[in-house]
């Protein structure tokens, strides 16, 4: 499928992203969890177009021109469907939108595929209606959509704090090389992880330096930022499904800087030097776990944006 762009339709990519840390602070008042997290964009995208029709109101996914993996919901349930119709009711109108979407980020893999999608879908509605929201209106929509999507309206590298939507950029100019390593048989859906994390003993978890990390990170020393990576979710997730601690190993021993869960998973993450070493660690992880989906990635400097239309 190509995602060809007339004059009432728009296409955006919308980029995954990568918890370099994610640290649980407790609770807020209203029963969600605090969280503390760098967060980086990726180049592993899902591409959507929306095509407009002002003489008509209703929501659809083309799906003969969409492609995305089995279970993806083509229907209300959709994010992207919620994200567009709390957009059309905060500007109060309405329009026909029909959705096609090329999806390759995983889904409930702890990636933001949903998040992201949900972005995008806002940054082309928010064009359409030519900037009616201002980026203030627009992310105050996107907390109501998801703890993710304030993020990837903008991306790149950021930590986030509360339940990750106060926002902070953390500004550098190194490219940073991803192994990104998925189950392909097993999903995790972020509510039951957390679940999972409240009944647990966390006397003994060590504290995260997220901002040791921000400012390693900040100074472009990828090195000393690998080692204060993590991820409080790890000793559950690692336990739910042990092959993720071995793949990290493996990465490790193939000189990640350092290798960790992502978000709620299950989705493990490798930093390496460079590209040629991503595809070193990349022959041995496929070559022992072949259960596994894997991706080399760059860091991206947004996580939303619209595409050039074909002619
Ligand atoms: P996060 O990292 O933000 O916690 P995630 O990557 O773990 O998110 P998603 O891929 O966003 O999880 O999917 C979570 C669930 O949301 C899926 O199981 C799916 O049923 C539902 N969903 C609804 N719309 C979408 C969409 N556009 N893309 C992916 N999942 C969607």
């Amino acid at each position: 499928m190509s995602l060809i762009v007339s004059s009432n339709t728009l296409a955006v990519s919308c980029y995954a992203k990568l918890n370099l840390t994610f640290s649980i602070l407790g609770l807020l008042p209203d029963g969600y969890h605090a969280v503390d997290t760098l967060y980086q964009s990726i180049n592993l995208e899902d591409r959507l177009r929306l095509t407009f029709d002002q003489n008509d109101n209703t929501i659809n996914f083309d799906q003969a021109n969409s492609k995305a993996p089995p279970g993806f919901p083509f229907d209300n349930k959709n994010i992207i469907v919620n994200s567009i119709k709390k957009y059309l009711q905060k500007i109060d109108t309405t329009v026909g939108v029909t959705i096609a979407i090329e999806k390759d980020i995983p889904m409930a893999a702890g990636l933001a595929g949903g998040s992201s999608d949900a972005a995008g879908a806002l940054l082309a509605m928010n064009t359409y209606f030519e900037n009616k929201l201002s980026t203030q209106e627009l992310s105050s929509l996107a907390i109501r959509i998801g703890a993710d999507v304030p993020f990837c309206l903008h991306g790149g590298s950021m930590r986030g704090v509360s339940k990750g939507e106060i926002l902070s950029l953390v500004p550098h100019q190194t490219e940073i090389h991803f192994l990104v390593a998925k189950p392909s048989d097993f999903s995790l859906s972020t509510p039951f992880v957390f679940k999972a994390y409240d009944e647990q003993d966390k006397s003994n978890h060590p504290k995260l330096d997220t901002d040791a990390a921000c400012h390693a990170l900040s100074s472009g020393n990828i090195k000393k930022m690998a080692s204060y990576l993590g991820n409080d979710f790890e000793p559950v997730v690692f336990a739910m499904y042990p092959p993720l601690k071995l793949v990290c190993d493996d990465m490790r021993d193939n000189d990640a800087m350092a290798a960790h869960l992502t978000g709620s998973g299950p989705s493990v993450y490798g930093i390496f030097h460079d590209f040629i070493s991503c595809e070193v660690a990349l022959a041995s992880l496929n070559a022992k776990f072949p259960d596994f989906s894997t991706w080399i990635c760059s860091s991206a400097g947004r996580s939303v944006a619209l595409m050039e239309p074909i002619e």
